[in-house]
């Protein structure tokens, strides 16, 4: 089932657990060819647990979503943890 996507709204539009449902969708059906194998994403993302940078979800390096950056097979760490 796909869910709905909301092309025209801010996060402060959002109720959080819509925006996570949302960014959970997106990462789901991201297209295969650039989309990070899903042994790499777990790996990156236990990498991202373990820094200190981690805050909210978001990383403080680069300001974005740890699951949305992780991804995107072709993204690195700004610090090269990964
Ligand atoms: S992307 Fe890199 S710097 Fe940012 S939280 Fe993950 S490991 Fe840390």
């Amino acid at each position: 089932m796909n869910e709905r996507i909301c092309k025209r709204c801010l996060t402060r539009d959002m109720d959080q657990n819509e925006y996570f449902r949302n960014l959970h969708a997106y990462v789901e059906n991201l297209e295969e060819d650039i989309k990070a194998p899903k042994a790499l994403y777990e790996e990156r993302l236990s990498v991202c647990k373990q820094c200190d940078l981690l805050a909210d979800a978001m990383c403080r390096a680069c300001g974005c979503y740890v699951e949305l950056r992780a991804a995107i097979e072709e993204n690195v760490c700004p610090y090269e943890k990964w």
